[in-house]
């Protein structure tokens, strides 16, 4: 696109009646954003800096009203609609050419009920918000492992965090969810209403409408926890391999370990002679009485010699936010997984293998060890399908050159194709999902159909499409 055409968000906005716009913009609360507004670039950008969509209307919402008026302009002038929670899904699907995006940035409230113990967060709050909201009381529910993650896109589509093999997905942790379907209607489902809307919103991603508030139950956690972090030279990969393999064999569910492929980072808390060298990691949390868990992690601490071991008790939102600096807005990011029942040695000869050619030293090859509370959940008690995998590996492609973006997107799908190849890995999650490529089945598995079930009940028209989708026809 030349600086002189119209970008497609002018074209679309260009055939919408001024005066259709206008008295849209006059039921809304909260800002209408269009191109040539001073605030558009802001409120187009996302977090991913692969990502450049030009929508032709962006509405930050103030409520669940401006959610239903939004839903139906979208719908009566036939313009796609993306729902932007934390704005942190790497396919950018929070915006898109053209169309209308509801943007929940600013309904970020969480409050939380010490009486039942459950916090109410809005759908566009970030992971930060919410623990440093539950941690006052020394509460926390299940999240993710980066602070400026949003909770939306997280919870909907599963939710991986320090706490998974003790608490479950966050979306494990779901009491009740406020949803405004495709025809406007504003929803409350839990359990004991629209228990079918219920269950497909827990794993169905942004399918099925727009959640406006989330509610989660909380558990005891914090404010101190037992955090490990600790790097081995890369040369030392297949002991600490086979150390992660026999310690995940009998973990205890207070124990969530990922063992990552990845490149020493030019911070100072290493080694400033081992900068750039290649790693393997051990990053995880012990979700009980830090007093018990001191010695859980001595396997993994004793491989070889580390690079370092920054192991150790650290407040809870310490360890929930100790990534961010390495996540920064505007990078180049591709990412995908694959689920393994082993981590055999085929399994990591490959990740190494990757590990070493990759094109990027920001880059990491992740294995997350799953289980515990995750596997104890019936496959098709939520839509979430995938929970008996005792592990999951993620390519991500991390990187800051533009001309490299070929070679960075190619070394995530050929891994993942050369993992898809052998016999014990398979399906995918569907938050980290490249750019939504992969046939929907590969997420939802035999939950699908259920899924098709329900999103023709609540969404025929497949307004909500911006997404891993579930299609009604
Ligand atoms: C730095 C980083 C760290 C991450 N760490 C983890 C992790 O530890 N564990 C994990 O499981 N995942 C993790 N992820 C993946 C993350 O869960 C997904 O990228 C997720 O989509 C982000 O949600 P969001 O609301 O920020 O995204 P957005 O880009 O705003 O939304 C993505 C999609 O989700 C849907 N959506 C979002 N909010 C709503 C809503 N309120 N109502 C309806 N639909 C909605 C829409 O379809 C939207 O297009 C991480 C991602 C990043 C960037």
């Amino acid at each position: 696109m030349s600086q002189f055409e119209p970008t497609p968000g002018e074209r679309s906005l260009a055939e919408l009646s001024p005066s259709a716009l206008e008295s849209f913009a006059e039921t809304v609360r909260g800002g209408v954003v269009t191109p040539g507004d001073p605030s558009y670039e802001d409120a187009r950008t996302v977090w991913n800096g692969l990502v450049n969509r030009y929508p032709a209307v962006i509405v930050r919402c103030s409520g669940v009203a401006d959610v239903v008026e939004t839903v139906g302009f979208a719908r009566e002038h036939d313009l796609d609609l993306a729902v932007r929670g934390g704005g942190h899904n790497v396919a950018g699907s929070a915006v898109c050419d053209g169309g209308v995006v509801v943007d929940l940035s600013e309904l970020d409230g969480v409050r939380v009920d010490r009486e039942h113990q459950t916090v109410r967060v809005g759908g566009g709050a970030t992971l930060g918000d919410v623990d440093r909201e539950t941690q006052l009381f020394g509460l926390a529910t299940p999240l993710g492992v980066v602070s400026k993650t949003g909770v939306g896109g997280l919870t909907l589509n599963g939710g991986v965090g320090h706490l998974r093999r003790k608490h479950g997905l966050a979306l494990d942790a779901l009491e009740s969810v406020d949803v405004v379907t495709a025809d406007g209607t504003v929803h409350t489902a839990n359990p004991d209403r629209n228990a079918d809307l219920f269950w497909a919103i827990r794993g169905g991603g942004g399918n099925f409408g727009v959640v406006t508030s989330l509610e989660y139950a909380l558990y005891e956690v914090g404010p101190e926890v037992l955090g490990l972090f600790v790097w081995y030279d890369a040369a030392d990969a297949s002991a600490a391999f086979d150390t992660f393999r026999e310690y995940a064999d009998d973990a205890p569910h207070e124990s969530s370990v990922i063992a990552l492929y990845a490149y020493v980072p030019e911070l100072e808390e290493f080694p400033r002679d081992r900068w750039g060298d290649p790693a393997v990691v051990f990053l995880g949390c012990y979700a009980g009485d830090p007093a018990d868990g001191e010695t859980e992690f001595d396997a993994l601490r004793s491989v070889e010699t580390p690079i370092v071991d920054l192991s150790g008790r650290l407040p809870y939102t310490g360890l929930q936010s100790m990534l961010d600096p390495d996540y920064p807005d505007g990078r180049h990011y591709y990412w995908k997984s694959i689920y393994v029942d082993e981590c055999s040695p085929e399994v990591v000869d490959l990740l190494v293998e990757y590990g070493a050619d990759s094109p990027s030293s920001l880059s990491t090859v992740d294995v997350w060890h799953l289980g515990g509370a995750i596997s104890e959940v019936e496959k098709d008690a939520t839509a979430f399908w995938q929970r008996d995998r005792p592990y999951m590996v993620t390519f991500e492609a991390n990187w800051d050159d533009p001309t490299a973006n070929d070679e960075n997107v190619a070394w995530v799908r050929d891994g993942i194709a050369d993992l898809a190849a052998l016999d014990v890995a398979s399906g995918g999650y569907g938050n980290f999902a490249g750019f939504l490529e992969d046939p929907a089945r590969n997420v939802y598995g035999d939950n699908y159909d259920r899924l098709v079930e329900v999103k023709r009940r609540h969404d025929p028209e497949n307004l909500f499409h911006l997404n891993t989708n579930v299609d009604p026809a």
